[in-house]
């Protein structure tokens, strides 16, 4: 059997596109005969699936009618999302009233026959029945909509659009309850996979009841069998992330001491019952796991004979004919038939996405549709040859994919089985009744409430609404049928076998300017485990001259010594200074262009010194590898784009407009020698984008680090000096703030200083340089700050949980950006608070080496106990909701989740795992955001809501530089969200950001007369 590994192997989950699909395409699922007559067929399916829709499935009429490409589809998604799951009146008129008000639904009146399109429109027009649709209705639909809802008050409003959405739950859920759900299939005479909707769990708690509703649909599916088997009975389909808050790569050995007996329990009560069990297929990072499961459950003797265990593949990843080969294997070795499902694949364009944010090296998912299709022939041909060990499903409602699939089923010989989303592709296969000789179609069937409908509806209009979908254009009538119906061999052999040519690589995602740097896919085991050895295996380290006493710098994990630093002397300051200021010259008159090369080598050396930078990083500022990875990207990523601004802002003189007779204009120049003092907290990103901004601009540099992180300090200048820069032109002085950092900021010498680190420590160094004698310096500062983030009744909790878990003990809190206080709405708070405490008990604490670590410990002791004292506070004047332990050894600090009575409760940043929640009542928002914006700070703020104004509202409120909707607050990107806060939160301007180097630079202006020389010759020599 082939290895785990080679089914994780770099080489095969990111595989070269053009490779893959050449291969795909030499395994000629087709031959030529058989693919003209699949076309015929398959246009025949769908001119007859066009007549017998009479009266259409209601998922397609609404399609048609609201596709989300329009105003009115997006507005009634976001709408529909949220009202259910909304609990206030006042929050769900709001929302309402926007949704609804800048839509134009009159426009869709009577567009379909379908009732339930008619019955949402009617709903949404707010019984427009009974209102005469008058004149102005017909001029002005929005404004009149407007009016209406005044007219007839938002309380009726509410309801007709709560009965339009409940309208529409009927139509998608087969049930509310198994039970339900199971009199309706038995009333329709369908056979089902029942699927419990929900999103994933994110507490262990969520993961038991989620495991309760599987076993209890096993149970009522099972008795409702009565023998029939899992071919011709029911079945239950299960999502793995349901059953686990950590279903993840890095947490295997959770996986089998939780997950593993979970999903055990309820195989077992599918095969007393003898019905079909499948695992849905989820994300690409996650195949592995599902297959090493499957292979366990296969060879797990308490199973018995029981044959109807299954599996769903995607055949849009690239390592898909590989897994239908592991599956294969699987099913042979073990003696254990399986069933298999293949699927295209349901989140495409969120592995598209994931893999550009994380600089993967490219998608594990083809980039076109032609080659999903074409991978989905190669594995149906290899899952029916895999027959009898397999018993084949082939979920789809493309009428080209069922020929195909139909046709090699016929021409094996094997029996086969055919899968649809209820609600969807019922004309379809209606139309291939004839067709398929009796085959089995079973109907995957959500059963649950409304509200945990949504979500999975709005995922599946999204990709079927999307144009590259089959559905969408079998239901627009002004497509021929033989457009409609795509031959994948013949639209890869037209298209070329290459990616889609308008998604770039992730690499590629910033174009020509610069490229995005490279991540590591810690979903890889061995991947992970590199660093995990570069970082156990780290040998001791030097930072700072080499003369003068040392000290050892412990790591935060462990309190072992992992090297020594020596403090800059006074004279070696001197003498840094005296050299920066005589090479400065030379580097500001190479210009922008010249010096951009040396940032972009500097760049290429971080990246190809990552695991070992990664290692410092984990050892001595105790940062997870996640993190020590995003670490190392920014510090690339700073190079990169700074050498971009140096080469486009700092390219020469820019020539001004102005009268004749004369030239304008105006040259950016470095200042001179800047002093950069950095924080342990970003300890190599931070110190490298500083420096990079001042050599950018064409000064010579003097850097500090923190005295926590002086050894990743050290690796960044030699690699700085190794990628081409001149020695003289960046020197590293390490030591503490109150010598080294006074000595640099009061130095004669020092042009101009950039500063990240504490409010207090920036106020002191502004006065240091306010009593210097000579030219008044720059001082650019990025401090801390007091960051909130405002949730409303609308969001969704799940999303608001996993942001939030993320942005305060992500880091251990230790970022600036870090969220500090959350703001419930009292109507929902305690839901809320309740899953960010079952989520925290999933946090794993400790060793940051390990990959399955997601907090470290704090950077020190005295940090720690900084946040003792203020536990001790929070202990006595607040309400402490939730703790985690913390490992003994080490500086760890263990997360806690608070209730504070108001913002005014903090006088300061607490820098650390600790999350403050304030609730209030939405009619309060205004004060209660007051009492937060009046502390002072501006620097990051979230916002969780479907309401675009309230959005708006806590932005007004509350100055921030950095704002997040409906996302985690942390992790900002160079040159995607350029970072900086206001107030107290620093001075700008925005790292990483265009206007990042102004600062850094001074500007000559330039007249020349021309007229002087006698006159202006482009004037007098003017043609017609
Ligand atoms: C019974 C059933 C069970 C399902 N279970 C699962 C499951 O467990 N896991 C899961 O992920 N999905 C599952 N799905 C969802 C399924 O993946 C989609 O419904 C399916 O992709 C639609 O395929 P199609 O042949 O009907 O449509 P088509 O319209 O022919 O194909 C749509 C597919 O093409 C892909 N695509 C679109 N554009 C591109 C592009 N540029 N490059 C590459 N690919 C592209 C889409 O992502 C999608 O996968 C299930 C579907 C059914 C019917």
């Amino acid at each position: 059997m082939t290895s785990w590994t080679a089914l994780d192997d770099l080489d095969a989950k990111y595989r070269d596109e053009t490779e893959a699909v050449t291969a795909l395409l030499a395994a000629r699922a087709l031959t030529p005969d058989q693919r003209a007559a699949i076309r015929a067929q398959a246009e025949g399916l769908v001119r007859a699936a066009r007549q017998s829709a009479k009266r259409q499935g209601v998922v397609e009429s609404f399609l048609q009618e609201f596709s989300l490409g329009t105003r009115e589809g997006l507005a009634l998604m976001c709408l529909a999302e949220a009202l259910l799951r909304t609990p206030d009146a006042e929050t769900r008129d709001r929302l309402i009233a926007e949704k609804i008000g800048g839509a134009d639904w009159a426009s869709h009146l009577g567009q379909s026959d379908s009732l339930f399109v008619n019955a949402s429109t009617w709903g949404l027009m707010l019984t427009g029945k009974l209102v005469d649709v008058d004149e102005e209705a017909r001029r002005d639909p929005p404004g009149f909509l407007r009016s209406l809802v005044e007219r007839i008050g938002e309380p009726v409003v509410r309801r007709a659009v709560a009965q339009a959405i409940g309208i529409m739950g009927e139509q998608f859920v087969l049930g509310r309850t198994i039970e339900g759900a199971l009199k309706r299939a038995a009333k329709e005479g369908q056979v089902c996979s029942f699927d419990m909707l929900g999103e994933g769990a994110r507490t262990a708690a969520d993961a038991a009841r989620y495991e309760q509703a599987y076993a209890d649909a096993l149970e009522a599916v099972g008795k409702h069998s009565k023998g029939a088997g899992p071919e011709a009975g029911h079945g239950v389909s299960v999502k793995l992330s349901a059953l686990s808050p950590r279903y993840e790569a890095t947490h295997e050995d959770r996986v089998w001491t939780e997950l593993y007996p979970r999903v055990k329990r309820l195989a077992l009560i599918a095969a007393k019952h003898d019905i079909n069990f499948t695992i849905d297929a989820e994300e690409a990072d996650r195949l592995t796991l599902s297959l090493k499961l499957l292979d366990r459950l296969a060879r797990d003797a308490d199973l018995g004979a029981w044959k109807g265990l299954g599996l769903a593949v995607q055949a849009y990843q690239k390592r898909s004919v590989l897994a239908v080969a592991r599956v294969a294997e699987i099913a042979q070795a073990s003696g254990r038939r399986l069933m298999v499902r293949l699927v295209k694949g349901a989140y495409w364009d969120s592995e598209i996405k994931r893999a550009q944010v994380g600089g993967r090296p490219d998608y594990p998912v083809f980039t076109t549709k032609a080659a999903t299709d074409l991978s989905y022939l190669v594995c149906a041909r290899a899952l029916i040859a895999a027959s009898p060990h397999v018993y084949a499903q082939f979920a789809t409602h493309n009428a080209h994919t069922l020929a195909a699939v139909h046709a090699m089923a016929k021409e094996a010989g094997v029996k086969i089985e055919f899968q649809r989303l209820h609600g969807m592709g019922e004309a379809l296969y209606r139309a291939a009744e004839a067709l398929r000789d009796g085959a089995i179609v079973r109907t995957y069937a959500p059963v649950g409430g409304h509200e945990d409908l949504l979500p999975y509806l709005v995922r599946r209009l999204l990709e079927n609404g999307a144009n590259t979908s089959f559905v969408h254009a079998l239901l627009d009538e002004r497509v021929p049928a033989e457009d409609v119906v795509v031959d994948p061999i013949a639209a890869v052999e037209k298209a070329g076998v290459g990616p889609h040519p308008k998604i770039p690589r992730p690499a590629d995602i910033y174009g020509a300017e610069r490229r995005n740097s490279a991540g590591v896919d810690l979903s890889i085991p061995d991947e992970a485990a590199r660093l995990t050895h570069a970082a156990r295996a780290l040998q001791r380290l030097r930072a700072g001259p080499a003369s003068g006493p040392a000290q050892d710098v412990l790591s935060p994990s462990d309190g072992g010594v992992i090297g020594r630093a020596a403090e800059a002397t006074p004279p070696e300051i001197d003498a840094a200074f005296a050299a920066a200021r005589a090479a400065q010259g030379a580097w500001d008159a190479l210009g922008g262009f010249r010096r951009a090369e040396v940032l972009r080598a500097m760049g290429d050396a971080l990246e190809a010194n990552a695991d070992h930078l990664i290692a410092i990083c984990t050892r001595e500022a105790g940062k997870t590898l996640a993190d020590g990875v995003a670490e190392v990207r920014e510090a690339v990523d700073f190079c990169r784009y700074y050498a971009h601004l140096a080469q486009t802002k700092f390219a020469g003189p820019e020539t001004l407009k102005g009268p004749v007779g004369e030239t304008n204009s105006l040259e950016l120049n470095g200042r001179g020698v800047f002093v950069c003092i950095s924080p342990w907290n970003f300890p190599l990103a931070i110190f490298t984008g500083q420096i990079a901004a001042a050599l950018a601009a064409g000064n010579a540099v003097l850097a500090k680090p923190a005295e926590q992180t002086p050894l990743i300090a050290a690796q960044a200048v030699a690699l700085f000096h190794q990628a081409g820069l001149d020695p003289a032109l960046l020197h590293l002085v390490p030591g503490r703030g109150e010598t080294v950092g006074a000595a640099l900021t009061a130095h004669p010498e020092c042009d101009g200083v950039a500063f990240t680190g504490g409010t207090d420590t920036a106020r002191r160094i502004n006065q240091s340089l306010a009593a210097r004698p000579g030219p008044i310096v720059p001082f650019i500062a990025e401090t801390g700050g007091l960051n909130g983030m405002f949730v409303d009744t609308t969001a969704l909790k799940e999303q608001v949980v996993d942001d939030v878990v993320l942005s305060a003990f992500g880091s251990s809190g230790q970022r600036c950006s870090a969220l500090r206080i959350l703001f419930l709405p009292s109507d929902t708070a305690d839901m809320v608070i309740d899953t960010i405490k079952g989520a925290m008990d999933a946090l794993v604490i400790g060793d940051p080496a390990d990959p399955a670590t997601d907090v470290g410990p704090v950077i020190d002791e005295e940090a720690r106990s900084t946040l003792e004292a203020h536990l001790q506070r929070l202990g006595r004047e607040a309400k402490i909701l939730h703790r985690l332990e913390a490992p003994r050894a080490g500086t760890f600090f263990g997360p806690i989740l608070a209730e504070i009575p108001s913002a005014k409760f903090l006088e300061r940043e607490v820098f650390g795992p600790i999350l403050h929640v304030v609730r209030y009542e939405p009619s309060e928002l205004a004060k209660v955001a007051g009492e937060l914006a009046g502390q002072g700070y501006g620097l990051t703020l979230g916002v969780h809501s479907r309401i675009d104004a309230f959005a708006r509202e806590v932005r007004s409120l509350v100055p921030a530089g950095n704002v997040y909707v409906n996302r985690s607050i942390i992790g900002a990107v160079v040159g995607v969200q350029p970072f900086g806060g206001e107030g107290l939160s620093g001075t700008g301007p925005k790292a990483g950001g265009p206007n990042s180097l102004t600062r850094y630079a001074i500007e000559r202006a330039v007249s020349v007369n021309i007229t002087a020389q006698g006159g202006d010759p482009a004037l007098l020599n003017l043609s017609l």
